[in-house]
């Protein structure tokens, strides 16, 4: 079925694969009599779809055997509380500031982190650039670094993630990677933990993935709830309490999606990975090659997820959302923060729909320059 294409930045869209399959089971999951958001969570039948999801999603991720996979709920905001309530051990922690998310999880761990240091922001730049990685001073014996390793706001990537070991720190490396997750390979060894939100690349809002290494795990401050204490999540196996059971098991429908992907010879996040980085140059030449559109992030920082972009007369933005909604291209509108427009492409966004939308761009173009 061809649906309009979506860039919503999240929740964002779904393969239709998966919704459709959801859809066909909605009412009667595999001969169970029982919709998957009727079951209960310590039944047989959605114990055996969290195991199956957490399995392969450890799989595409390649997440090594020392990590844990935790399914909580709270979202990206959320856990800019709960990862300094399990890691600072009320001590001093370290942030990067690359955007709005950075911006606000550093601001949100003052209320737990006995002090917080930005060590770099690239603030002066308008979020325009990363600050380099080899110029920053770690503070001594902090309890964790954050970084946003792909900020959705402002377009801004890491496609390398910092090595602290070689800046003479053994801090772990904490990284948002809400809108960034299965889109490429993660390189666990510079990473302690990872968290984000499911409802860009991977369904429906509601549930958040963490993984965390297993050494991270129990140093909670006393003041941290029960059901956001890592090692009790993990010990319960993600049951503590009620986990985002649908979300889970759209998620899992997701990594199956994600499995049966191929781009030549690779497969899952590796394949989509290629297909990313053919959407966005595809999205980034068109804008560059033009003088009607603008982005402003430099180069080798450019988000593959998630690209704003302005149209030089700002006028005509309003008549060139009406144009793409009319084309069934939806959702391009900008954050009100910068404004402007944003697409998002994330894993379910094919390259036509890309190649939708700079047509487009190059007729508006056309008729309005
Ligand atoms: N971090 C990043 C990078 C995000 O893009 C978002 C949501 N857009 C958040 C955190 C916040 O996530 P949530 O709304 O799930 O709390």
């Amino acid at each position: 079925m061809q649906r309009p294409y979506n860039f919503s930045a999240g929740p964002a869209a779904i393969p239709v694969e998966v919704l459709e399959q959801a859809a066909a089971e909605m009412l009667d999951w595999h001969g169970s009599g029982m919709g998957v958001m009727e079951m209960s969570h310590r039944g047989k039948e959605f114990v055996s779809i969290c195991e199956q999801a957490e399995a392969d999603l450890r799989e595409l991720l390649a997440v090594p055997a020392e990590f844990r996979i935790l399914f909580m709920q709270g979202g990206g905001l959320a856990e800019n509380a709960i990862v300094p309530l399990n890691l600072s051990r009320a001590a001093t922690v370290d942030f990067v500031v690359t955007g709005s998310w950075s911006q606000k999880s550093q601001k949100e761990a003052r209320k737990y982190a006995a002090e917080v240091n930005v060590i770099a922001s690239g603030e002066d730049s308008g979020f325009t650039t990363l600050p380099d990685p080899a110029r920053w001073q770690p503070s001594r014996g902090a309890s964790y670094l954050h970084i946003c390793s792909n900020e959705t706001i402002h377009g801004i990537e890491f496609h390398e993630l910092p090595d602290l070991r070689a800046l003479g720190s053994d801090a772990p490396l904490v990284i948002d990677f809400s809108s960034q997750v299965a889109s490429r390979p993660v390189d666990w060894s510079r990473v302690g933990l990872a968290f984000g939100g499911a409802q860009k690349n991977i369904g429906p809002a509601g549930l958040t993935i963490v993984v965390v290494r297993e050494d991270l795990l129990g140093h909670a401050l006393a003041a941290c709830p029960s059901a956001f204490d890592y090692r009790i999540v993990a010990d319960h196996h993600s049951m503590y309490n009620t986990p985002p059971t649908w979300g889970i098991y759209v998620a899992g429908l997701t990594f199956q999606w994600l499995k049966r992907q191929r781009e030549g010879a690779a497969s899952g996040v590796a394949a989509m990975e290629l297909r990313n980085k053919a959407k966005a140059q595809l999205l980034y030449d068109t804008i560059d090659r033009s003088q009607f559109y603008v982005n402003k992030v430099a180069p080798h920082c450019r988000s593959r997820m998630n690209i704003p972009f302005f149209l030089q007369d700002e006028t005509r933005n309003d008549a060139f959302l009406a144009g793409a909604r009319a084309r069934g291209l939806l959702q391009l509108k900008g954050h009100k923060s910068v404004g402007g427009m944003r697409a998002s492409l994330y894993n379910a966004m094919p390259l036509a729909g890309v190649q939708a939308l700079v047509e487009y761009m190059k007729a508006f173009e056309q008729k309005h320059a």
